[in-house]
């Protein structure tokens, strides 16, 4: 017999949205919508939102993923006119108004996508099948267990070349994730690896950093992109520029100067595209992976359906007209911007078009090392350090979040080690049957 909860749900006489992803812009519409005259179902193929800014701090070892996750359902529970689905949408049927799921068929009046943004390899084969991805959480803990493997693994070896090929860290893409993961990454070998692997040289350890554009950053302002260069010096990653990363096999990468780097970890943060739903092809702009959308975000070509974040390409903000960049604040303002127009549209009133408003870049190096581009106005050190931790405490979907997060950055800064150094779920590199070395000791 149905719940008297799911009966009440079932029979609400609004029309019903749709809402499929549960990231920064579809949240924000479920929330936004909660109470008001629409019954809302949210679709996601995980249980919980991931705050992909702190990702690299889980890969890190310096937040816990618990920390930076929240159950879709803790969040729709009290929502009396929001159910959620744990289910994948693999087709939308525009002409029958219904998606398919793995769960089977939803129908829909208004239907919302906000399904983000996957890795892009630019068709490297190669890089797809062997460098590292950091876009969820489980991917953020396969690289936490492979640098701690590593570290374990290179122990133990008698030869520096052998070690040197487990210890030397290759990221791909010096973009905001590109630098913070180096950053981290160079923080563990001073704090932690100098410190707690004593047998071994901790020099041996290698971050490098490559990026195809000529300085880091390369969408920040050029203070800022000085500054990040200069404190990663400082923190001892090598940053090479105008190089492009053309081959990778197990074991080492091969660069566009034809040079070869050993390694056994490449991390891969040099690009995004949409990740779109089978049955919307008409509207998708190839080149740039992203669906096309009028000023209200609504879908080019398929009436009643709104697209939001990372796979809306928006070309009439006259401030961007090659589309608005793939980041948090533009699909939480988008989010906010479409309740706000499906409120009006409940009232009979017009939709407004959608204008992002800029607040500002960040990103963070380390301990006192981070840069901030706000209006006009570009800044590093300890200032731009608080700010950004400020920005994404507050950014945290539950109070649960941010109490785990202020917890173990203030236990770091005191301790100065990254404290959530656990093998949990060991990382099987692909190609390998094991990922740690035997060495016979006699
Ligand atoms: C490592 C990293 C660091 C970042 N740092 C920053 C930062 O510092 N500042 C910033 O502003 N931005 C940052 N970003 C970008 C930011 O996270 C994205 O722009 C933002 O998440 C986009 O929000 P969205 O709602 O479009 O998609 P997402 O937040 O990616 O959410 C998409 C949701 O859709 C679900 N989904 C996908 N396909 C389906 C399907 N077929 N069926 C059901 N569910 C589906 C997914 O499970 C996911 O929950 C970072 C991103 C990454 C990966």
């Amino acid at each position: 017999m149905p719940s008297k909860a799911k009966l009440e749900y079932d029979q609400l006489p609004y029309p019903t949205v749709i809402v499929v992803g549960g990231g920064f812009a579809g949240l924000e519409v479920v929330r936004g919508l909660a109470g008001k005259p629409y019954k809302v179902l949210l679709l996601d193929k995980q249980n919980h939102h991931c705050f992909q800014p702190l990702l690299y701090q889980v890969a890190t070892a310096s937040l816990g993923a618990d920390s930076i996750a929240h159950p879709f359902r803790r969040t729709v529970g009290p929502m009396h006119n929001v159910a959620f689905r744990m289910a994948e949408v693999r087709r939308v049927i525009h002409s029958e108004k219904r998606v398919e799921t793995n769960l089977g068929s939803y129908s829909y009046d208004l239907l919302v996508i906000a399904t983000g943004s996957t890795t892009n390899f630019f068709g490297n084969e190669a890089l797809a099948q062997e460098a590292m991805q950091l876009k969820s959480i489980s991917q953020a803990l396969d690289i936490r267990s492979d640098l701690l493997q590593d570290f374990e693994a290179a122990v133990d070896l008698r030869s520096e070349e052998e070690q040197r090929r487990y210890l030397n860290f290759i990221i791909v893409g010096a973009g905001p994730t590109g630098v913070e993961l180096s950053g981290a990454l160079a923080e563990i070998r001073r704090n932690v690896l100098q410190h707690e692997y004593r047998e071994m040289d901790a020099h041996l350890m290698r971050i490098v950093l490559i990026d195809s554009n000529d300085r880091v950053l390369k969408n920040f302002s050029e203070k800022a992109s000085a500054n990040a260069l200069r404190y990663l010096s400082e923190l001892g990653v090598e940053v090479k520029l105008d190089l492009r990363v053309t081959d990778c096999g197990l074991g080492s990468v091969t660069l566009s100067d034809g040079s070869v780097m050993e390694t056994n970890t490449v991390i891969w943060a040099a690009g995004v595209k949409g990740q779109p739903v089978p049955g919307l092809e008409g509207a998708m702009n190839e080149r740039a992976s992203r669906y096309e959308v009028d000023g209200s975000n609504e879908l080019k070509g398929f009436p009643g359906i709104y697209v939001l974040g990372d796979i809306a390409l928006m070309n009439s903000d006259e401030a961007w007209p090659k589309g608005h960049p793939q980041v948090a604040t533009v699909a939480i303002q988008q989010g906010r911007h479409l309740v706000r127009n499906l409120l009006s549209r409940a009232e009979g009133k017009p939709m407004v078009p959608f204008k992002f408003v800029d607040k500002g870049s960040m990103a963070v190096i380390g301990r006192r090392r981070a840069v901030a581009d706000i209006g006009k106005r570009s800044f590093g050190g300890t200032l731009a350090w608080l700010l950004w931790m400020f920005v994404h405490v507050i950014q945290l979907v539950s109070f649960r979040n941010r109490i785990m997060v202020l917890v173990n950055w203030g236990w770091k800064y005191l301790s100065w080690k990254n404290t959530i150094r656990l093998i949990i779920r060991p990382y099987v590199r692909k190609g390998t049957a094991v990922s740690t070395p035997f060495v016979a000791h006699e």
